[in-house]
């Protein structure tokens, strides 16, 4: 027998209707129920969707408002008192409120009382996905119950529709593990006992509208777990029997290393694995996981948008499938949460490259093909089976995706290539006679506020309606009015303003070989909030410079010194979706020469401090520890080769955020950046714990307000934070500079903000 199913599919809509119906409805433009009869149109889609491709179960549960973990704190019970919820409020308002928080209210004298405010849950990154979910709190006092039957509701629903239904829970074990404690050093761990015999009722619950399977979800497998939580899992998963459900156990992102053994030995009736990310344990997995018990294996790569190749794969399954001894369940490695739902006609990818894509519904198509030919031969699906291998073959012949000259330039690559020529203290002082800069320079990250006037006319731009010089000389009037206030403001180190950047990582894609864009290729990030990463196919090459006319343009409008602006190629890699033939090192490197060349035609171009933004380094970290030494080994090496090649007298500047980062600090240190600005502020930075002293030997700005609100920070707070930085970092070598790029934020608290940071930087000078 072959199964075939999904782990999730995307609830966004293949054009976005679940983002825009959710913001109209938070604007009040349309009630709950309007809302419900969306969710159960999009749900019933997909479900018809799974369904056509013959799929043997449709996968209910996956569909969130917000959030699927949110979904998870509302299902059992435990949100955090400090929500505030009352009788009043509705299930929809409950999970809003976790995801976007509540302002508080003063009371209008009209009878309207005053409110609370209730900040959201934190959010942060679902593995190491692009995903944020909100973050589970619990401590001593947290308790569980069965609060929300929105799950029965929507198995009910599928099973009205004549669908036959697999509900998915994310585990007990990763619930909580992916929560935090509200106090330090509370053990979320202890919570299971009390956890266990909810989920027994749910399941039992869905037992009895029913059901045969459940998937379960328990992520954290991929996880170097400690001893803990391993030993855990056969107490909880012997605990959830008596409901007599046969459960999928679903791993996924990672290998399961060291608990491989455990998850195969777990009491329950089939194990999911990612042959994607670990095909080196399948068939350890095949051998070791019990005859009785099903093997789903994901072998469709549930992270990216190439179409499999279905030759290669179909061996491996009829390998599997006589291991299993004729049962396998077949299903993608992970959800289809993290690709976009369809690119098959997306107008706006290169044409040549179009057919090489899979989103959601092209990948269920994978499985409807690939479960026919393990049953019935290839024959059976013979004219889409050639279809689908001519254009893995097209793929595989195109042209662009081998550039010799790119291959022989990395092969000739020197070490001397990677490196500044002198120590940052001896640069810091050329760089010094150069810039003649101030103690304490203040600057900003790059952007600033990306205006409605700029976005109207990059639309209109877009649309046709605005010519390519109407579109420049907007910009260009932009550009000389950013620089005037920044010299107003009296800032020392000035920024061009990135207005003609739609997006970090998309302006450069658009300017280098190797890269495609769809128009629809949406994947969630939260909530409403979508990403469109470009897709990087082929050898990355630079035809021409990518932003020496703008930063040209603004350094003649200025005596002061105008950062160049680039972005780092790890985060160029991280937030796009990357070629799968050949390692992501190659592919970061090749993006490191193309910016290299880039630094250095800033630098001919008389810029004499450029800056590469990696936000993203630190995310791109891979989950098992064991392979960390090695990401960051080339993720260093393509900054350094990004910002080698420049003299010791121009300074190259880096930016991060989003971030912890005392776990690497050593390879920050190591890109040897002249200067590097933080994300601190909300941190009250505690940061500086790492970076102080001498274990940053380099500049540093530590931002020194929050943008991420237009709350403008008292000149008092920002000269606490500074005095906290000078305390540790010598006056030499501390910049000030807010957290991040302003461009999400309107002028007038960007002024304001700036003026008292540059006021509070002028005090400390003096004190010095
Ligand atoms: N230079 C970019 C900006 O200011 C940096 C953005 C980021 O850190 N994510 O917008
Ligand atoms: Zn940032």
């Amino acid at each position: 027998m072959i199964f075939s199913h999904v782990l999730g599919v995307p609830r966004i809509g293949l054009n976005r209707e679940l983002k825009f119906a959710l913001e109209r409805h938070w604007r009040g433009e349309i009630d709950e129920p309007a809302l419900e009869a969306l969710g159960r149109r999009l749900r019933a889609e997909r479900w018809a969707e799974q369904r056509a491709a013959g799929l043997d179960y449709v996968t209910v549960g996956d569909f969130a408002w917000y959030d699927h973990v949110a979904q998870h704190v509302l299902m059992l019970g435990c949100e955090p008192a400090r929500m505030g919820f009352g009788p009043q409020d509705s299930e929809l308002a409950r999970h809003f409120r976790l995801g976007r928080g509540q302002a508080a209210r003063p009371a209008d004298g009209a009878g309207q009382a005053a409110a609370a405010g209730h900040p959201a849950l934190e959010m942060t990154k679902w593995f190491d996905t692009n995903y944020h979910y909100l973050v589970p709190e619990f401590g001593p006092d947290t308790a569980f119950r069965l609060a929300s039957h929105r799950l029965l509701d929507e198995v009910r629903e599928a099973q009205a529709l004549g669908h036959p239904v697999k509900p998915v829970l994310l585990g007990p074990l990763s619930f909580l593990w992916l929560g935090k404690g509200q106090a330090a050093g509370f053990d979320r761990l202890s919570l299971l006992d009390r956890l266990l015999p909810v989920y027994l009722e749910l399941l039992t619950r869905l037992g009895a509208l029913g059901l045969n399977w459940v998937q379960i979800d328990e992520p954290i497998l991929g996880l170097e777990l400690p001893a803990a939580w391993r030993e855990a899992f056969p107490r909880a998963y012997a605990r959830l029997q008596p409901a007599q459900m046969a459960l999928m156990l679903c791993s996924y992102f990672a290998p399961l290393g060291d608990r491989l053994a455990l998850a195969c030995s777990l009491p329950v009736a089939g194990l999911h694995v990612d042959g994607v990310r670990a095909p080196q344990e399948l068939e350890a997995v095949a051998a070791l996981l019990p005859q009785e018990r099903e093997l789903s294996v994901g072998l469709i790569d549930g992270r990216n948008i190439w179409r499999s190749d279905l030759d290669q794969l179909l061996p491996r399954l009829r390998t599997l499938h006589r291991l299993r001894q004729g049962r396998l369940w077949l299903a993608p490695s992970c959800s289809l949460l993290h690709v976009p739902l369809s690119l098959s006609d997306d107008a706006q990818v290169d044409a040549g490259v179009r057919p090489w894509l899979a989103g959601a519904q092209e990948k269920l198509d994978e499985l409807r093909l690939l479960k026919t030919a393990l049953c019935q031969g290839e024959q059976a699906v013979a004219g889409a089976w050639a279809a689908s291998r001519a254009a893995c073959a097209a793929r595989r012949a195109d042209p662009r995706l081998r550039r010799p000259a790119v291959a022989a330039r990395l092969a000739a690559l020197q070490p001397a290539d990677e490196a500044r020529h002198r120590p940052h203290a001896e640069r810091a002082a050329m760089q010094q006679a150069r810039l003649g800069l101030p103690l304490l320079p203040t600057t900003t990250i790059g952007s600033f506020p990306q205006t409605a006037e700029i976005r109207a006319a990059r639309a209109a731009r877009r649309a046709g309606t605005l010519d390519a010089a109407g579109y420049e000389a907007l910009l260009r009037q932009i550009l000389a009015d950013t620089l005037q206030r920044q010299d107003a403001l009296g800032l020392d180190v000035l920024v061009h303003g990135e207005a003609e950047r739609n997006d970090m990582v998309e302006f450069f894609g658009e300017q280098l070989a190797g890269y495609t864009f769809s128009a629809k290729g949406w994947v969630q990030s939260y909530g409403s909030r979508c990403v469109k990463p470009p897709i990087l196919y082929g050898d990355v090459e630079r035809p021409q410079a990518m932003t020496v006319a703008w930063a040209s343009q603004a350094q003649a409008l200025s005596r002061k010194p105008v950062k160049g602006m680039l972005t780092g190629p790890v985060t160029m890699l991280q937030w796009s979706f990357v070629r799968d033939d050949q390692p992501r090192e190659t592919t970061a490197l090749q993006l490191a020469l193309a910016l290299r060349d880039e630094v250095r035609d800033l630098e001919a171009a008389g810029i004499a401090i450029i800056q590469i933004d990696e936000p993203a380094l630190r995310e791109g970290l891979p989950l098992p520890r064991s392979a960390w030494d090695d990401y960051l080994r080339w993720a260093t090496r393509a900054f350094r080769l990004t910002a080698g090649g420049v003299g010791d007298a121009t300074q190259i500047h880096t930016h991060m955020c989003y971030a912890e980062f005392s776990d690497i600090l050593d390879s920050i240190v190591a890109l040897d950046a002249d200067v590097i600005t933080l994300e601190t502020s909300r941190s009250g930075m505690t940061l500086l714990d790492d970076f102080g002293g001498s274990a940053y030997p380099n500049d540093i700005g530590p931002g020194v307000y929050d943008i991420h609100s237009p709350r403008v920070p008292a000149r008092e707070e920002v000269l606490h934070l500074l005095r906290r930085a000078l305390a540790v970092i010598p006056p030499q070598r501390l910049w000030v500079n807010p957290d991040c790029g302003l461009k999400t934020r309107g002028w007038p608290e960007t002024e304001a903000a700036l003026r008292v940071m540059v006021e509070a930087a002028r005090t400390l000078r003096a004190e010095l």
